[in-house]
């Protein structure tokens, strides 16, 4: 028995005697199934193949862990710590022991929440490796885990408070349930938004986007852009980071996201 990881999305399935027939993540319409077709891997093949996770701070209380070299969407995770215990937003698919290790000298992980089900990967096999914190999955988004387990607590949408002053808001649109994580002490007291791509940071870094589908430029409805933006209204935030390294709003960001989403909106309404 294996636990295979598709090579495509890097979300890892159930045990099975054989690769699933196919990746239903990558069947759906905001991902694709890759070039030369279904493949598959396990975390035993890509430890072979080379890969390691790189562990950078980005700054006190906030570090990042992504794989390299790249693999499949190449997002990295981002642990907040807090001396009411830490919390890994988002995932990546590979683990191994020296990663373990370094997240264990951060303090380790309390409780495991994700921007959106591309990004679930190998989420299972993290908490196991961490003492079984629990995961926060929307019941929205209930049909996209492909690796059931009793470490998965589904959540109801409403704000959550893991540990104190790091909340997790349900604000939709790419997915049903795709949520942001708001962390009140980040940039010095300023406030921090992690957005994996529930808010995509734009590569001029002083706008954001917002997307039904990122690969196959699908776009989003004013009404669900609107919904972002109403959802993370009550919270103050100066900063934001995206799903990959470098994906940062360094300043003032909440008005980022204001002026994003009413450029976005107008231009989509154009000439409607
Ligand atoms: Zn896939
Ligand atoms: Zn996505």
């Amino acid at each position: 028995m294996e636990r295979f990881i598709c090579k495509t999305c890097g979300v890892e399935y159930a045990e099975s005697d054989s690769p699933p027939e196919v990746c239903p993540i990558c069947e759906d319409e905001r991902q694709y199934v890759g070039w030369e077709g279904q493949r598959w891997t396990t975390m035993a093949g890509l430890r072979d193949a080379g890969f390691r996770n790189e562990i950078r701070e980005h700054e006190a209380g906030l570090t990042g862990i992504g794989t390299t070299p790249r693999f499949c969407i190449g997002q990295r995770a981002l642990l907040v710590q807090t001396p009411h215990g830490n919390v890994l937003y988002d995932c990546i698919s590979y683990l191994d022991d020296a990663t373990i290790s370094a997240v264990e000298n951060l303090g380790g992980i309390q409780a495991i929440c994700l921007s959106h089900p591309h990004f679930y990967d190998s989420m299972v096999t993290w908490s196991h490796a961490f003492g079984r914190p629990p995961i926060y999955v929307p019941e929205a988004d209930k049909q996209h885990v492909m690796r059931p387990d009793p470490v998965i607590t589904y959540w109801d949408g409403r704000p959550l408070e893991l540990v104190p002053g790091v909340t997790l808001i349900q604000c939709g649109g790419h997915f049903e349930g795709s949520a942001v994580l708001h962390w009140a002490e980040g940039a010095d007291g300023q406030g921090v938004l992690l957005t994996g791509d529930s808010i995509a940071v734009a590569n001029d870094r002083r706008f954001v986007s917002f997307m039904t589908s990122y690969p196959n430029n699908i776009p989003m409805s004013p009404a669900k852009v609107r919904g972002i933006v109403d959802a993370i209204e009550p919270y103050s935030f100066g900063r934001i980071y995206g799903g990959w390294w470098g994906t940062i709003v360094a300043e003032d960001a909440k008005e980022a996201v204001r002026r994003s989403a009413e450029r976005y909106v107008k231009r989509i309404m154009e000439d409607a």
